[in-house]
């Protein structure tokens, strides 16, 4: 079902959670992987897993906010093994969590930097390599971008997780004739290191919660978050020809997390 021998998988935020479940998912079905994220020691590690199952990767130290950054990294990946044909657009972070009346506008412009320009340059430097043989390109959003069950403060996240909704399925319907296929994924709240770099002004958070049913997190299909491996079988699919006729959907992938 999952053969990906022969393709080349591009992967942000590779060093960390989702990025990592999914470059060691993909690599089992036969992709050679390119490692993106901010700090390459991080993915040392991850690159060493694959060494280990025997596949290739390739890491790359990138900003995915920054242009130069990213079309720099996209040349290398061409230059060493010559095409491109999975892009899983997945870095990105959670940023400051505060009222909106006390979120700086710095705050606002780096989470649109990241996780919305971010997703935007992976994309665009990508489909010109893309354009030649067609391919699937996977946008990691978030349930946030769609329902704000429990996640006061993060106007600015879920806001840009939207935007990414948007931006995918612009694209899907713009590069359906090259036979790229573009599909967005919204987790709900999975096992990571993201909450590690997030910073959350608890005591002004007070002064906007709403007593809410359930503990956040909670999710009824299992009682806790998800795994990242979870999310990564979803990002195999997506990837291989199992799904050659999906594109330009949003999947919740959530436990029904959302629909609480
Ligand atoms: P994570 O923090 O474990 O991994 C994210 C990785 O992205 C890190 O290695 C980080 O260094 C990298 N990164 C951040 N900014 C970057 C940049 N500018 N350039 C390159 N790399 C950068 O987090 P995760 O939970 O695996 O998150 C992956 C994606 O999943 C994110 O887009 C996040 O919004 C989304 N998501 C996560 C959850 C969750 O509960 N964990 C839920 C919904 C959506």
């Amino acid at each position: 079902m999952s053969d990906l021998s022969n393709k080349v998988a591009l992967i942000t935020g590779a060093a960390s959670g989702i990025g990592h479940a999914a470059a060691i998912s993909l690599v089992k079905s036969g992709a050679k992987v390119a490692l993106l994220d901010l700090i390459p020691e991080n993915l040392e590690a991850v690159d060493k897993e694959i060494k280990e199952l025997g596949g290739e990767a390739l890491i790359l130290e990138a900003n995915i906010a920054d242009p130069c950054s990213m079309s720099t990294a996209i040349d290398f990946i061409i230059n060493k093994w010559g095409h491109l044909d999975i892009v899983f657009a997945n870095a990105g972070i959670n940023g400051r969590v505060s009222p909106i009346e006390h979120l700086a506008p710095e705050d606002w412009d780096k989470t649109m930097q990241i996780n919305l320009k971010g997703t935007f340059l992976t994309i665009k430097y990508a489909v010109p390599h893309l354009k030649k043989n067609g391919g699937s390109i996977i946008i990691t959003s978030s349930i946030n971008g769609n329902r704000t069950y429990s996640s006061f403060g993060m106007s600015a996240y879920s806001t840009s997780k939207a935007g990414q909704v948007a931006f995918g399925k612009m694209a899907a319907l713009e590069l359906a004739k090259y036979k790229i296929r573009v599909n967005i994924i919204c987790p709900g709240a999975i096992d990571t290191n993201i909450e590690e770099n997030t910073f959350r002004e608890e005591e002004k958070l007070k002064e906007i919660a709403i007593p809410v049913e359930y503990p956040e997190g909670s999710q009824p299909l299992a009682q806790k978050s998800g795994e990242p491996k979870q999310v990564a079988d979803l990002v195999l699919f997506l990837s291989s020809d199992a799904s050659s006729h999906i594109t330009g959907t949003e999947i919740y992938i959530d436990g029904a997390e959302s629909l609480l």
